[in-house]
């Protein structure tokens, strides 16, 4: 039998021991379950990852891999590592944090593999309004462990006020833990970051300003400080020799700052050490094992898709990969820990910073959407570019990331308007374009083709089930699925953790 509930077990069980050979899982009382599956080749050793879904009335179904009984020839079937990416479809400010929130409750793990405090998840748990910028939104449960991976920066002064406000407010932190390999930001990088976008002039990103680019640059450029090298002050001292001289000779001659000395930064260092060193950890390892006891990991996005270094609107984008792809070498784990991606979309589109926006809003329709559904930043309290859903977006977010299911959030945000518009394709120079261009003057030109969806007035903040949403809103949703070939599963109607709608169950 392979019960989902077996994958909570806390105890550990290692995989090759929960091999079934052939046999298909029984059929459960829930209405549709889906399975992740690995197939190993018992002559080779080789795992084939796959996913399947089993009906529990009207028979077996694959989804979207192979069916059990079309099983490989001499392969045995395993209980899949259960890892769930969940991932921003947009420009970012999609709802992850409440999505990951309500997902948090059933998860073992909670990793967040990118980014910095760039980033703002604002949850509403028990009663409070709680923003969280670095560390994972899972750690507002007490049994979660959380986990911020290599992939991500971190700057200590962040992070501490950060776990400092947690603890006043009651939240358990003693489960969050740090890779060592992640990058620290440090007080060079944030004035970087400001005088770079300064100097930029009208050319500027529209950075939040946090030291986040600058970070990952020296990274790729091998100039980085990493959390692990505050264990060895001599080291540390030796790499900060090897960073700061000339850091601030670039700051000093480019931009007229003062510019930093090495006693400075490692004093900086010092201060912060005793803070995060007993949080550090091999967090790749310990993911890794986590999975392999059938634990359910759930791998937390920040920012989105189009603001992903490589496949977002560069160079407009972040530096970082918020793609699901990102999360191998944010986490330190191979493909077959990513059993499914959940896309977070919200039912309009929004956007901070500078860069283009096809479906852009810039009359009152835009000043409507950003007051109904209070878009300002919640790092900067920027306010939102506002403008309407983007289905050719989308779909490349479904391709570049695996999505298998979406979550549609801010829904309730929508009522009220007699029609609802989703670009469904873009008009450039005369020509139909389906896709997102790479050039970016082009996708900078294109015109957003509409189509007008009936609105609806009825409230949905309080709907309880699916079924509570009127016509029009399952329509438009409906609409969404045939656009991305991809099954809306969950819709958020407001912040409230209760008032997210799951049709089904989110496949984990
Ligand atoms: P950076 O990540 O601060 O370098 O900013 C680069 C771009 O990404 C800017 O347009 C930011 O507004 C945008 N950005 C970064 N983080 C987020 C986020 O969490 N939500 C939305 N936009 C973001």
């Amino acid at each position: 039998m392979l019960p989902g509930n077996l994958w909570r077990r806390q105890r550990p069980l290692p995989v090759a021991r929960q091999a079934v050979r052939g046999e298909p899982p029984a059929r459960r009382g829930r209405r549709r379950t889906i399975y992740s599956i690995m197939w190993r080749n018992i002559r080779t050793g080789v795992d084939t990852p796959s996913v399947l879904c089993y009906k529990g009335k009207g028979g077996e179904r694959p989804f979207p891999g192979r069916c059990l009984s079309a099983a490989l020839p001499d392969c045995e079937v395993l209980l899949a590592m259960p890892g769930l990416a969940v991932v921003g479809a947009q420009w970012g400010d999609e709802g992850k944090g409440k999505i990951v929130d309500y997902l948090a409750a059933q998860a073992d793990v909670v990793v967040r593999y990118a980014g910095g405090n760039n980033a703002g998840h604002t949850v509403v748990a028990c009663g409070q309004t709680v923003k969280l910028h670095l560390i994972p939104s899972g750690i507002l449960y007490p049994e979660a462990t959380c986990v911020i991976g290599n992939g991500a920066v971190i700057d200590p002064e962040v992070l501490v006020q950060e776990l400092d406000a947690l603890r006043a407010r009651g939240f358990q932190t003693a489960r969050l833990f740090i890779s060592d390999r992640a990058h620290l930001i440090m007080p060079y990088h944030r004035d970087q970051d400001r005088l770079e976008e300064e100097a930029r002039g009208a050319y500027k990103l529209g950075t939040t300003g946090r030291g986040v680019g600058p970070a990952y640059a020296d990274k790729v450029a091998r100039e980085g400080i990493r959390c692990a090298d505050l264990l060895d002050e001599a080291w540390l001292e030796q790499r900060l020799q090897a960073v700061v001289p000339r850091k601030s000779l670039l700051l000093q001659k480019l931009y007229g700052h003062r510019g930093y000395t090495v006693a400075e930064m490692m004093e900086y260092c010092r201060r912060f050490a005793p803070q995060l060193l007993p949080l550090l950890a091999d967090t790749g390892e310990l993911v890794q094992e986590a999975l392999a006891q059938g634990r359910r990991v759930l791998y937390e996005g920040a920012q989105g898709t189009l603001l992903d270094v490589d496949h977002g609107t560069y160079p407009y984008v972040t530096g970082s990969s918020p793609a699901a792809g990102g999360v191998y070498p944010g986490v330190g784990v191979g493909p077959g820990a990513v059993t499914h991606v959940l896309g977070v979309a919200k039912a309009y589109t929004t956007r901070v910073g500078m860069g283009p926006f096809p479906t852009e809003l810039t009359d009152a329709g835009g000043d409507w959407l950003r007051e109904r559904g209070g878009e300002y930043g919640t790092t900067t309290g920027r306010p939102r570019r506002c403008g309407w859903l983007d289905a050719v977006q989308l779909r490349y977010a479904v391709r570049v990331n695996g999505i298998t299911q979406l979550a549609l959030t801010k829904l309730d945000v929508l009522t009220g308007l007699e029609t609802v518009r989703v670009a469904v394709g873009y008009e450039v120079d005369g020509r139909r374009v389906d896709r997102v261009p790479a050039l970016l003057p082009e996708m900078s030109r294109v015109q957003p083709i509409y189509e007008d969806l009936p609105g609806w007035s009825e409230p949905i903040h309080a709907a309880e089930r699916w079924e509570d949403l009127p016509e029009a809103a399952r329509g438009f949703i409906a609409r969404i699925e045939e656009l991305t070939g991809v099954p809306v599963v969950c819709v958020s109607v407001g912040p409230g953790r209760e008032q997210t709608l799951v049709k089904g169950s989110i496949s984990w």
